[in-house]
């Protein structure tokens, strides 16, 4: 295995998959990594491109078949997990791999991958902003909106638990210092453990 993993971790609604988008912009070379997940697309999401949307009955079949690498119900009845193939196969061909997961699944590929991951928390100035970044979205029901807020105090504290927290205040900071950890990770040598 010769590839890396970036992982950006965060509450739903602190910006993470705003600077995902930017990060692959900047670093092309990026593979993203598309996750399996039980929850219904929102407008303008793609099937295959923003996640592979499955039903609970296919998603619990993945399981069976060993296809997930991790996976987290991550809301009651909503189940998201990093396909196994696509990462495995990206990280033996020597790529980086970009990935958005949820607090748990980013501590789960941590303990898999080690150095050869860098695990990045974003994290918003403060709940309320959070709560108003969310509703400003537009893309949750008000009881939705809850369950991810009520999550958001658990994700928060587990930020220590990553290599990196990053507060995304300013969005063009943020993506700036991002940027600056992502490409200094993939400069650096990786000694490999025997
Ligand atoms: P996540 O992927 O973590 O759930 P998003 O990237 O979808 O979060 O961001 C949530 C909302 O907040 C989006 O509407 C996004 O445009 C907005 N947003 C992201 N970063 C900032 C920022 N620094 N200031 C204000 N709004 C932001
Ligand atoms: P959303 O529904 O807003 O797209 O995502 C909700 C949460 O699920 C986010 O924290 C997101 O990072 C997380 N998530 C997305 N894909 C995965 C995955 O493959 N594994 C895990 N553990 N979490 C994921």
């Amino acid at each position: 295995m010769r590839g890396r993993l970036i992982i950006l971790t965060a509450p739903s609604g602190a910006g993470k998959s705003t600077i995902a988008r930017a990060l692959r912009e900047r670093f092309p070379e990026l593979v993203f990594s598309v996750s399996a997940t039980t929850r219904p697309p929102r407008p303008g999401e793609q099937n295959g491109r923003d996640y592979v949307f499955l039903s609970e009955e296919e998603f619990r079949r993945w399981i069976e078949e060993g296809k997930l690498i991790e996976y987290e119900e991550v809301y009651p009845g909503r189940f998201y997990g990093t396909p196994r193939e696509p990462l495995e196969r990206a990280l033996q061909a020597g790529q980086t791999v970009l990935l958005d997961v949820d607090v748990q699944g980013a501590r789960h590929l941590k303990s898999l991958y080690g150095d050869r991951a860098l695990a990045i928390f974003i994290a918003p100035p403060d709940l309320q902003e959070l709560a108003r970044r969310l509703r400003a979205r537009g893309t949750e029901t008000e009881e939705s909106l809850r369950t991810r807020l009520e999550r958001a105090r658990m994700e928060m504290a587990a930020s220590g638990a990553f290599d990196l927290t990053i507060v995304n205040a300013d969005l063009c900071q943020a993506i700036e210092e991002t940027a600056r950890a992502v490409a200094a990770f993939m400069q650096k040598p990786i000694f490999e453990q025997q």
